[in-house]
């Protein structure tokens, strides 16, 4: 019987070491947070025992009356959070969100827009190895060279020319905020449909840090696990609903809604039973982003990452479009003549975890790059404060100019395991 079953103790001293690692360094990579402990409580809890392919009051399984309850209770809450009328929860991560709305909104062969990867998008909004490339037609638009900013005037260019079916904005390393007002007007024009992918800001959005989205454009798509500090995994929602320009109707003979064409993107369309662990971990990572301490948390995100560009700046550092408007930054290192993969390889030797990246325009392969991107969300987690991003600055450019230097790596490092000490994460 199970209560026989020998602990895997090789498996189990692994995630301590991961702890470990986790509680003594300092965590930059943009996309990552800490969840609290009741989230991993429910991920990992008797509800990944359960089937329940369907949705809540609909399923394909029996015995589904209480996941029934945990689902809704994610749905409403995140209704909640962003003001939207529809939402689907199911999606295991964002880039499955996201394949579900192409597969709901598009047909092999269409054409579709994104932000371009090396300027800071994502591999799922067009990229030839991701299944947004590949079965669909991509085309892109990017920054200019100059002021690092999108030009939206040439998005309009663009799209008027290639007449994308859909549009899709948000991004893995753009620091600044997004036009929907403009994009939607773009998309108006040539009949497409608007996509947002706000899984890098979802948190600062939830809290109206930043534009919001979900007025403007047709479908929304995110994480749970970046700014928005649940579990990891990714959702869809729709503030206003409507029905599908594409002529697909019910057995009825009705034109079905997005939201239905949505939920069918999602199972059967992409995917099988939901995963109502990470659900649950999910409704709880909602409940407390509706409460005012998050909202204080977002709020400090906000400014954590401003007087980390700051400090940059003030060093003599480069950041993409001169600042930040959310939570991340990717500084060009190619002004201190640096890589992003020798900086990232020896940080992570003083414990400061951060992700290098391509800059617009690189000429370095995307496993060199020449910048580097860091946020301050998983950080404001653990309680740090505008002070200390000053400090983080100063130990990453001691780092840096001492990169050859084994003995000053050693000291910094030292300096961050005893500090992160008096930042207790879970224990
Ligand atoms: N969309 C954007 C903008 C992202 O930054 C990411 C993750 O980095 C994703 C989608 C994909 O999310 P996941 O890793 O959960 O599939």
């Amino acid at each position: 019987t199970l209560t026989t079953v020998a602990r895997d103790t090789q498996v189990f001293d692994l995630i301590n070491q991961e702890l470990h690692r986790q509680e003594s360094g300092i965590e930059l990579i943009a996309s990552e947070n800490f969840t609290s402990k009741q989230v991993m409580e429910a991920a990992g809890s008797v509800l990944t025992n359960k089937y329940a392919e369907g949705l809540p009051g609909k399923r394909y399984y029996g015995g589904c009356e209480v996941v029934d309850e945990i689902e809704q209770l994610a749905i409403d809450r995140i209704k909640e959070l962003f003001g939207a009328t529809w939402a689907n929860v199911q999606p295991h991560s964002g880039a499955q969100a996201n394949t579900a709305v192409f597969l709901a909104c598009l047909n092999p062969g269409d054409k579709i827009m994104g932000f371009n990867l090396a300027h800071g998008g994502h591999l799922t909004h067009g990229s030839p190895v991701n299944i947004s490339g590949k079965y669909f037609q991509p085309i892109f638009y990017g920054v200019e060279p100059e002021s690092g900013l999108i030009d939206w005037d040439k998005v309009e260019e663009t799209a008027l020319r290639e007449r994308p079916k859909l549009l899709i904005c948000g991004a893995s390393a753009y620091s600044r905020d997004w036009d929907y007002v403009r994009l939607r007007a773009i998309a108006d024009q040539i009949g497409a449909l608007l996509m947002a992918d706000i899984s890098h800001p979802a948190g600062l959005i939830a809290k109206g840090l930043l534009n919001d989205p979900l007025e403007h454009c047709h479908i929304v798509t995110t994480t749970t696990h970046k700014t928005l500090r649940g579990p990891r995994g990714g959702l869809i929602m729709l503030r206003n609903d409507f029905e599908n320009p594409f002529g697909i109707k019910t057995q009825k003979g009705q034109l079905r809604t997005m939201s239905s064409l949505l939920d069918s993107g999602v199972f059967p369309g992409t995917q099988g039973g939901p995963l109502e662990h990470i659900i649950a971990a999910k409704a709880i990572a909602f409940g407390e982003a509706l409460s005012e301490e998050y909202y204080n948390y977002a709020v400090q995100v906000k400014k954590n990452a401003q007087a980390m560009a700051k400090a940059f700046v003030e060093k003599g550092y480069k950041i993409i479009s001169d600042g930040t408007d959310n939570h991340l930054m990717l500084i060009d290192l190619r002004s201190k003549d640096l890589t992003g993969k020798l900086a990232e390889n020896t940080l992570i030797k003083a414990d400061i975890t951060i992700n290098k990246n391509m800059v617009p325009f690189d000429d370095k392969s995307p496993m060199v790059t020449s910048g580097m991107r860091v946020g301050t969300a998983a950080m404001t987690t653990r309680g740090l404060l505008e002070t200390d991003m000053e400090r983080i600055v100063e130990l990453i450019d001691t780092v840096l100019m001492h990169h050859d230097n084994d003995a000053k790596l050693a000291t910094v490092k030292q300096e961050v395991n005893d500090w992160m000490k008096q930042h207790p994460l879970y224990s």
